[in-house]
């Protein structure tokens, strides 16, 4: 199939982990697929209209973000100091123009101010309080910084907290603590490498990325994710593929994941599932590096492979009712 008569696609993601099947309910499941697939059915509508990739992402990232089970936006995690740092950012694939924000605390939508940095200034990536000045200067929505603060997140951090002070095992704690809290997600929360992401082909055969985050639960202040950083857990480029990462972030960032994905199309004459495969399955767990990500070309094929136990994950194909998956 040529790029001009593959179908627009959708697809996102709500990040990776460690899954608890056995201790969450069918109805909590439920809830996480019922958000996605409101999602991905609105990105696809607008793809049906004609819509670009690039708006397409876009949509679908503020639902994601405004979404509290998803940490990104309203939900999203902690830091070491109990407050959150956002990072996100957007790739058009028809011109390569990108642009990204980080640790960012007072933007009710930091996709919307990445994408502004993109469409809106000379550069690719703003932090902290000039990237803030930057989307209210946009008229962008300012909040309060605990805007973003759930209950579940604030549970999440003194469990972090109380786990670095007295164990040193990481892995040991988080299951400790499954099933503590009544609202167990199906990935284990302490354990998922949340984010959001989505990647779009549009009918004009344009790609698409973006990816929004509040990094890791306990994380120290400052420190700045693979999301935000294009190549690292964000790119798109017609002539390879639209990617976003989801996943332990220094270890995307070393890896440079989402381009080496793409390069090795370019360079290697991989097809797509074979090079999100290879970064996913070999390259990244060579290094200590957990998690997943979602992929399309322009020919409309779709790869989200994951090494981790569970990866929320969303597509629909332009006419086709939309797929939802958690587990592998
Ligand atoms: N990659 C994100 C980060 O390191 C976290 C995640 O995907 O869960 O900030």
């Amino acid at each position: 199939m040529t790029a001009s008569q593959a179908k627009p696609l959708i697809a996102i993601h709500g990040g990776a982990g460690t899954m608890s099947r056995s201790l969450i309910s069918a109805t909590q499941e439920q809830a996480y697929h019922a958000a996605m697939r409101v999602i991905v059915l609105a990105a696809q509508q607008l793809l049906a209209g004609g819509g670009s990739a690039l708006d397409a992402v876009s949509l679908a990232v503020d639902m994601l973000e405004d979404c509290p089970l998803f940490n990104a936006g309203h939900g999203a995690v902690f830091t070491h100091e109990a407050t959150h740092e956002l990072d996100a950012a957007v790739m058009d694939g028809a011109t390569l123009r990108a642009g990204a924000v980080a640790c960012i605390s007072r933007v009710r939508r930091p996709l919307r101010a990445a994408r502004a940095v993109m469409e809106r200034s000379e550069h690719v990536l703003l932090v902290g309080a000039g990237a803030e000045a930057f989307a209210q200067a946009c008229g962008l929505e300012l909040v309060a910084p605990d805007y973003f603060s759930t209950e579940l997140r604030r549970e999440q951090l003194e469990r972090a907290l109380a786990a670095d002070s007295t164990l040193l095992d990481h892995d040991a704690p988080a299951l400790s603590f499954v099933g503590a809290h009544s609202g167990a997600a199906p990935i284990d929360e302490e354990r998922k490498l949340g984010t959001v992401g989505a990647v779009a082909l549009d009918e004009r055969g344009n790609l698409a990325a973006a990816t929004s985050t509040g990094g890791m639960t306990n994380k120290r202040v400052g420190r700045v994710g693979d999301s935000p950083l294009i190549g690292a857990g964000t790119y798109a480029d017609n002539r390879t593929a639209a990617v976003s990462c989801t996943g332990t972030g220094e270890l995307f960032m070393r890896s440079v994941a989402a381009y080496d994905l793409c390069a090795r199309m370019a360079y290697a004459g991989q097809t797509l599932d074979a090079a999100a495969q290879e970064v996913v399955m070999k390259v990244l767990p060579a290094m200590g590096g957990r998690g997943g990500l979602i992929a399309i070309d322009a020919r409309g094929n779709l790869s989200m492979p994951f090494n981790t136990e569970g990866m929320y994950r969303a597509f629909a194909r332009l006419g086709e009712t939309p797929q939802t998956a958690i587990f592998g």
